[in-house]
């Protein structure tokens, strides 16, 4: 369902992604694994629509990309980016709300029951209810990420993008939120593609990784397939390893 064909990507002379090719099914669980500055936040950018390839297009559904209206490519598809929620002062449920924006019309709100609905599901899946009425900067990191979960959530969304979303968590909300996801994922059949710097929890929760190194593509395959010693000494260049 998302289908990415020979994509380049270039910032001024500095080309950061080389003939990129790739082929995600609906429901896979990806995870993207590579060194810092090997490309992978700007694989989720060009997936996202928010930067534009050089060369090579990006299919979703069949269409490419660049023709979808804003909001209808937010309907399809949410992402959680590296920074996670800047530390604003609105509330936990009205950040929550937000992410029903591409859902609202010019009048703003949606007022149905159903949404409600979601919202106090939202709520209590992700065990916000105590925290509702709090302003997003005054909560820890790990409360924070799991707000803008939340909201990528509220969005209901076929396909989400997550960055690095575990970075600053310890290594309880790091398996929480990973369990979050996977339930989501299982529940609505969800499309899940996130970078991921912890080849334990890739092993642990992707179904499939596909490995970037220097902008290129290296390997794609199973955990079971990807994740040894030979990989992990060439990409990362390091010896040991503790996977
Ligand atoms: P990390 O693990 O550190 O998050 P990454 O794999 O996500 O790294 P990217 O953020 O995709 O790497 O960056 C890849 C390269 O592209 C880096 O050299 C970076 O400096 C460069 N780059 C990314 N975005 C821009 C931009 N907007 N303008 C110029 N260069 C950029
Ligand atoms: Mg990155």
């Amino acid at each position: 369902m998302i289908e990415v064909h020979h994509i380049d990507k270039s910032y001024g002379s500095l080309t950061v992604l080389k003939d990129i090719n790739w082929q995600v099914r609906r429901g896979q669980f990806w995870g993207v694994i590579g060194p810092n500055g090997s490309g992978k936040s700007t694989l989720i950018s060009l997936l996202s629509g928010v930067e534009k390839p050089n060369r090579g297009q990006i299919k979703l559904g069949g269409r490419r990309i660049s023709e979808y209206k804003r909001k209808e490519l937010s309907r399809k598809l949410a992402v959680l980016q590296q920074d996670g929620l800047p530390p604003v002062a609105y509330p936990v449920r009205e950040v929550i709300e937000m992410g029903r924006f591409p859902f609202q019309n010019w009048r703003g709100r949606e007022n149905s029951e159903a949404a409600r609905q979601l919202m106090d599901e939202i709520m209590a899946k992700l065990e916000l209810n105590e925290l509702a009425s709090r302003p997003l900067h005054v909560l820890s990191g790990g409360q924070r990420q799991r707000v803008a979960l939340g909201k990528v959530m509220a969005q209901q969304p076929e396909i989400v993008l997550l960055d690095e979303p575990t970075t600053y968590l310890d290594i309880r909300h790091q398996v929480q939120f990973m369990e979050l996801v996977a339930g989501w994922q299982r529940e609505a059949g969800l499309t899940v593609i996130s970078v991921m710097h912890d080849l334990n929890l890739a092993a642990l929760y992707c179904d499939q990784l596909l490995v970037l190194h220097q902008g290129r593509v290296v390997a794609e395959g199973t955990p079971e397939q990807i994740i040894n010693s030979e990989m992990i000494e060439s990409v990362f260049h390091v010896k040991s390893h503790i996977v």
